[in-house]
């Protein structure tokens, strides 16, 4: 039996049919090797090596960046990891670095650093909670170890569709649209996604750093924890997560065979299909101004808490999981990642109007 639930839930996300298939094949017999994907060695020079330098490849070619420049990591321990290894490399006890506050990751994110040096909140719409954007300033001082921001704001519904102006080193956390629509990746100088939203399973986070920030480390860090010893191991400094990284593979492939133009098209579709709906339900208010809304993740109201509860239950009686919103926030929040097809969507927005007409 395959899985019939639709799955919008924020993360881990759901995947393309296909590449569950291609998961489960590997677990069996990885590519008819005799072996399963998760028995394989990791410093063969085959199986693994295979893996790796194709996942790498597809990265850098998605991204539009040359490994001359690039370094491509796999790593572990998930966003939380990327948020104090980030100031634990790049930020000197007594430098600063500028963070950009728009939610909750992005505040976490910025306490960690708080530990290892100076933070400056570039901008922040902590006080409102969230259910904007803030104006990131122009002039953000070339001075700063380095700016980050995050450019999906998962928990909020929130999408800066602009690249910070800065000329310190830009440092993004892209884990909830990494390779969802169009951008100029050559703008940063280290991104990151964890995979199990929009680039596989649990367990692995992908790091895209420009090499000569390797260079800027600044200081003595167990190997573990330092971006240029695990550039220097290719990613095999410990033991990998090989079967999360070959499912990343198969979520990159399956990106690049769709062409992330065609990507962005359909997910802007699938966005504007479930605003659209949300803003014409008599139930449902979306939380988030339009200019701010994100195509990932869309974060709404019911008329009230009671209807929220009555409206998840609806869903699941459905087929539909994953609706409801995060803890801090309330309400309900659809995750469109890649994997999401228009005709999933097309589903919810069906048993949305269901529920609006069962409601009168
Ligand atoms: C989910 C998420 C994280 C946290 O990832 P963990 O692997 O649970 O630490 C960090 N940043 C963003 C933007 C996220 O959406």
């Amino acid at each position: 039996m395959i899985k019939d639930l639709i799955n919008f839930g924020a993360g881990p996300a759901a995947l393309a049919p296909s590449i569950l298939a291609a998961a489960a094949q590997a677990i069996v017999n990885y590519n008819n090797s005799g072996l399963s994907i998760l028995e394989i060695p990791h410093r063969d020079g085959k199986h693994f090596d295979e893996i790796l330098a194709e996942s790498k490849a597809l990265v850098l070619d998605l991204a539009g960046l040359s490994a001359d420049e690039y370094e491509v990591l796999w790593l572990q321990g998930g966003g939380r990891m990327q948020f104090a290894m980030i100031p634990m490399n790049f930020l000197a006890q007594d430098a600063t670095a500028g963070y950009i506050d728009s939610g909750f990751w992005a505040h976490d994110a910025q306490s960690h650093a708080l530990q290892y040096g100076n933070i400056e909140t570039l901008c922040s719409t902590r006080e409102s909670n969230y259910t904007s954007l803030p104006i990131v300033p122009k002039n953000i001082s070339d001075q700063l170890s380095y700016v980050h921001y995050t450019t999906n704001n998962t928990i909020y519904g929130t999408q800066f569709a602009q690249i910070p102006e800065c000329s310190s080193p830009l440092i993004a956390d892209m884990s909830s649209d990494i390779f969802s629509g169009q951008r100029d990746y050559s703008r940063y100088d280290l991104f990151y996604a964890v995979a199990q939203k929009n680039l596989g399973a649990a367990g692995v986070t992908l790091v895209v750093v420009k090499k000569n920030m390797l260079d800027k480390i600044v200081r003595k860090l167990p190997p573990i924890l330092d971006y240029k010893q695990h550039a220097l191991q290719h990613s095999v400094l410990n033991t990998p997560p090989v079967f999360g990284i070959y499912v990343s593979l198969l979520s990159l492939r399956w990106i690049q065979q769709k062409g992330i133009k065609n990507l962005a098209a359909e997910n802007n579709a699938k966005a504007e299909a479930l605003y659209k709906e949300i803003e014409r339900n008599s139930l449902l208010t979306a939380i988030v101004a339009a200019k701010n809304r994100s195509n990932m993740n869309v974060v709404f109201n019911a008329l009230n808490e009671e209807m929220e509860h009555e409206l998840i239950a609806y869903c699941n009686n459905n087929g539909i999981v994953g609706v409801k919103g995060h803890r801090s926030v309330g309400g309900l929040r659809v995750s469109l990642y890649n994997a999401i097809s228009m005709a999933q969507v097309q589903q919810l927005i069906t048993v949305l109007k269901a529920f609006e007409n069962e409601k009168k």
